[in-house]
């Protein structure tokens, strides 16, 4: 069997036609969507991911402002402009690029904006309400991988799924929008005995571990759906600098009945996401200035 592969770039791009008409509605109303993404330091990554977030946002029609911080400033000086950002109405989300330097406490500045305006979805209180299974910001990562396995009319109601990492930002968040829609879900980590055991019963794998194409062929049930979510830069061997996933997409595409690349999968999808709360934040303000 050769896996489908599911591309990442043309559903983001038809969703962020869908954002953009709305966001000139709302604009024409007198409300442009408006992010702001904070930057501290000059990680050439979280640099390169800012550059195409706010990229993001001119194309779709949205307003962004942009602020960057050397990496010794003091934290007061960051949680300042925050509690600006928390104050300005014409300001929808607030994003701050991590990883912070290390005399930051991320999870400190993470809880300095407000929950309202929280479209990355990290805020505790917007991951409780996920939890509970009420509205909120949802993570954009494992939200923009719903909305694929949605795009492909993926039956998750009673499938295994299994999620491999449990970060805050995508693992925990995974498994906690594949059980609300009734997966049964299975979540491994670097402590797990036996992974191969748990992946190859599972018809959905998510990889989000970060180490190069970690989950093989032979560790995957056929037909499965393997969704990547790593990105990784190799370091050695013929395809040195490039960018490949946590899957080994050549013998799992083999396996697999449908498949995320890497380039070109979750990616994309992440950024369609957080273009997608930051509208949403923007359409909470108008309809609450419009009485509704
Ligand atoms: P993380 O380092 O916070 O978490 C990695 C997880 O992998 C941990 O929970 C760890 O327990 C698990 N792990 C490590 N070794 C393992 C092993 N041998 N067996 C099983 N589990 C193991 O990383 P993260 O922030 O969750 O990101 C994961 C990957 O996803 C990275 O490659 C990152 O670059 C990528 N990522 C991509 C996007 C996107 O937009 N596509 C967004 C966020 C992260």
């Amino acid at each position: 069997m050769t896996a489908r592969i599911l591309d990442g770039n043309a559903l983001a791009a038809k969703v962020r036609e869908d954002i953009a008409k709305d966001a000139r509605v709302l604009t024409e109303q007198g409300i442009q969507p408006c992010l702001a993404v904070i930057l501290v330091g000059e990680n050439p990554a979280s640099s390169v991911y800012v550059r195409n977030k706010v990229a993001a946002c001119e194309k779709a029609g949205f307003r962004s402002l942009k602020f960057v911080f050397a990496s010794d400033v003091l934290p007061e000086i960051v949680f300042a402009k925050i509690a600006e950002l928390n104050a300005d109405p014409s300001v929808h989300g607030i994003l701050v690029q991590l990883p912070l330097p290390k005399h930051f406490s991320e999870d400190q500045v993470l809880e300095a904006i407000l929950p309202t305006k929280d479209v990355d979805g990290f805020h505790a209180e917007n991951f409780g309400l996920l939890l509970q299974g009420r509205k909120a910001f949802y993570p954009c990562t494992p939200w923009g991988v719903m909305k694929m396995l949605a795009s492909e009319d993926v039956v998750i109601k009673g499938a295994e799924a299994v999620v491999i990492g449990r970060s805050n930002i995508v693992g925990k968040p995974m498994a906690v929008m594949l059980l609300a829609q009734g997966a049964t879900v299975t979540i491994c980590h670097s402590q797990t005995k036996d992974l191969s055991f748990h992946t190859r019963r599972a018809d959905i794998v998510v990889a989000a571990v970060g180490r190069p194409k970690f989950l093989t062929g032979d560790m995957i049930k056929p037909g499965a759906v393997v969704v990547d979510v790593g990105i990784n830069r190799l370091q050695e061997g013929p395809d040195a600098g490039k960018l490949c996933g946590d899957v080994d997409f050549e013998s799992a595409k083999e396996v697999a009945s449908l498949i995320t690349p890497v380039p070109g999968g979750v990616g994309p999808m992440t950024i369609t996401m957080l273009l997608a709360n930051t509208l949403e934040s923007a359409r909470r303000v108008a309809a609450k200035a419009a009485g509704n």
